[in-house]
């Protein structure tokens, strides 16, 4: 399995946290049909997306990049000892999978000096924090944490509302320890990383562009969850909070880096992740790196 990629002067590593049976496909996707998932079910088997009973199989990882300059890691998983009793296979975990990813990479978490989220759900912000004496502080203690302005609005005022988790534990506690830049979308790191605003799924979700004068990467959060919605763009998950924006989103998305050289890094896609994107009839795939 690939873990590791070279491209241009960057080096991207993935960490997974867990690669599993998770979502029922026709739960998932409201929009797909029994005869839809029937005409692609031997694809995505082959594929490792869908398993023996129409589950999808998502990976769930962080991707580190090195630039010549930064360590900069995207997207932090799922966390440990959070309380998530809605989701047994994250509720209260404790294992070191995620840990020992980094480490064989080569990684410490001293080594991260930048945390970028695509968007706040859970499983984007979980390793941002870990609980230390009863306290959640700060899991990368050299790193600067950048959250997009919209996308910490929108939790902010969802959280005052009523209690949002992930954002209560894997966010807030950043921000109280001064760790944390809220940024907008002009925010670059050097000229090795921009944004890319892809709103839809959260109002504020943003996929980030690494290379030096052009795109030699591009890490998309969940923009799409499962290959299928490369060849469906228009297959919108029940988690979108604008289904029809995210739909348009992912399309403009895919025809942007539609064969291209650049390397499309997805947050869920089974092992290996990531590929580049080609056209197919109306629609794309994206072929494994
Ligand atoms: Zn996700």
């Amino acid at each position: 399995m690939s873990l590791k990629f070279n491209v241009g002067d960057l080096t991207i590593h993935r960490a997974i946290e867990q690669e599993t049976s998770f979502f029922p496909a026709l739960e998932l996707l409201p929009q797909l049909t029994p005869e839809l998932l029937g005409e692609n079910r031997s694809w995505l088997r082959q594929a490792g997306a869908l398993d023996e009973e129409d589950v999808l199989i998502l990976c769930f990882q962080s991707y580190i990049v090195r630039t010549p300059h930064h360590t900069i890691l995207i997207d932090s998983c799922i966390g440990n000892d959070k309380q998530r009793p809605a989701r047994p296979k994250w509720h209260m975990k404790t294992d070191d999978t995620y840990m020992r990813a980094l480490t064989a990479a080569g990684i410490k978490p001293g080594d991260i000096d930048y945390v970028m989220c695509t968007h706040l759900h859970v499983d984007h912000v979980g390793w941002n924090t870990k609980l230390e004496n009863g306290r959640w502080v700060p899991t990368f203690p050299k790193a600067r944490y950048v959250f997009g302005k919209s996308e910490y609005d929108y939790w902010s005022e969802q959280n005052k509302k009523a209690e949002v988790p992930p954002f209560a534990d894997s966010v807030l506690p950043v921000v109280e320890a001064d760790k944390a830049d809220i940024v907008g979308n002009d925010f670059a790191i050097g000229d090795h990383l921009r944004i890319v605003p892809t709103p839809g799924h959260t109002p504020g979700h943003v996929a980030f562009a690494f290379g030096k004068g052009k795109d030699s990467a591009v890490f998309c959060g969940d923009l799409m969850h499962t290959p299928l919605q490369t060849l469906h763009p228009e297959l919108s998950p029940k988690f979108d909070v604008d289904p029809a924006q995210a739909a348009v989103t992912r399309r403009n998305f895919l025809e942007r880096y539609c064969d291209t050289d650049t390397l499309c890094c997805t947050a869920h896609f089974p092992s290996p992740s990531v590929g580049k994107i080609k056209r197919k009839g109306n629609a794309f795939t994206c072929e494994a790196a």
